[in-house]
């Protein structure tokens, strides 16, 4: 995550910041132009950007309900940003306690939409697409508490997140029940994400056979391979060959575990970059424990240099943590089949950008149109 600026005084500002800590101006995320902008108020429900092109913009219906801080070309009919237009079911917000599971979810949520259009990957809404595009159901658990809990999943476009899953003592006791090192909101969407985009990028983009020769035979036989795992567990060797013990139930899951870790590196190595963090141990005389961060893992063209750098900082960052008394940052190996999972997803990503007929250009150029008009 990049960070931001405020246009008005200069002040360092956050993703999720609604307001200016400093100058008080209201803050709204610009997502086709990447930015947060300070806003003045303009007619009606309407706001003008203190950056880029100026054009009117409205904030996201979400905002009504302070889950979202982005905006929209004040022209569109549809009231909802470019992440939330994919939202097909969100929860009984009348009940307080869903309320703040949803506001805890959409903060994930957000944060999966920007890597998403910062690689410029395809993005259709189901109207867009009614059979592949990307739809999030966001599901309180039926009251009857002797039933299956729901389960957050993957189903040809359809993500479900278990409202459940954003009460920090029940994902604790499932992290605990599923001996997970690591366990969260923003796992679950980028996880989830994988095998929608597996779907679009795989199997419709030509290269399942590619894909097989990394992950291995995807048509064997899913429920039972699932079933097979969590009654055996992971083979004793799974962490020379895999991410995380649940990668090793199906290549399915192996290549949506792989994408979520792609995720969570690319993003927090680019936070490190944004606070201008090195690692150069005094100590370290070979540099071998050293990594350069000054770069944009977003736009890299190869895993490698991302591996290079990733590798020396979770050694600095895990220390970090165990100096507090916490667990560690990124509790998991990269044995050399894993980064070549990697680099098949950092291929796949850098190669699948969405041909220029995507919603974000869309957006631009509603935008563009609008304020061509308000000037003239
Ligand atoms: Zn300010
Ligand atoms: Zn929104």
């Amino acid at each position: 995550m990049k960070l931001f600026r405020c246009q008005v005084c200069d002040n360092i500002v956050y993703f999720e910041n609604r307001t200016c800590g400093r100058c008080s101006h209201r803050l709204g995320y610009v997502p086709e132009l990447e930015i947060i902008a300070a806003l003045e108020p303009a007619r009606g429900d309407a706001w003008t950007p203190l950056a880029g092109d100026r054009t009117l913009r409205r904030f996201c219906a979400n905002a009504d309900h302070d889950v979202c801080n982005w905006l929209t070309a004040a022209g569109r009919q549809d009231r909802l940003c470019l992440a939330c237009r994919h939202n097909d079911t969100i929860p009984d917000i009348s009940l307080a306690a869903h309320l703040s599971a949803w506001r805890d979810i959409e903060l994930a949520k957000h944060r999966l939409f920007y890597s998403l259009l910062r690689w410029k990957l395809p993005l259709k809404t189901r109207a867009e697409d009614p059979s592949h595009g990307l739809a999030f159901e966001f599901l309180a658990d039926p009251p009857q508490t002797s039933g299956p809990r729901l389960m957050t999943g993957h189903d040809d476009g359809v993500v479900t997140i278990a409202l459940a899953e954003a009460d920090g003592a029940e994902m604790e006791k499932r992290r605990a029940e599923l001996a997970e090192p690591y366990r969260s909101l923003l796992g679950h969407f980028r996880h989830e994400v994988g095998h929608h985009y597996w779907d679009i990028l795989v199997r419709d983009g030509g290269r399942i056979e590619q894909c097989r020769a990394v992950f291995g035979d995807d048509s064997q036989d899913y429920e039972a391979a699932i079933q097979r795992h969590y009654a055996q567990g992971a083979p004793a060797d799974w962490t020379e060959r895999f991410v995380s013990a649940y990668a090793t139930c199906h290549p399915w899951e192996d290549f949506a575990e792989t994408w979520a870790h792609y995720h969570h590196i690319v993003d927090t190595l680019e936070t490190a970059s944004a606070f201008g963090l090195r690692i150069k141990p005094a100590i370290d005389k070979d540099g071998a424990h050293s990594a350069r961060l000054d770069f944009d893992p977003y736009a890299v063209g190869s895993i490698d240099q991302i591996i290079d750098a990733w590798a020396p900082f979770v050694v600095a960052m895990n220390s970090v943590n165990r100096a507090m008394g916490r667990p560690d940052l990124y509790p998991f190996v990269l044995a050399p089949a894993v980064v070549e999972k990697l680099r098949f997803v950092h291929e796949l990503v850098r190669g699948g950008a969405a041909e220029p007929d995507d919603g974000v250009l869309a957006e631009r150029m509603t935008a563009q149109a609008i304020g061509e008009a308000v000037e003239r």
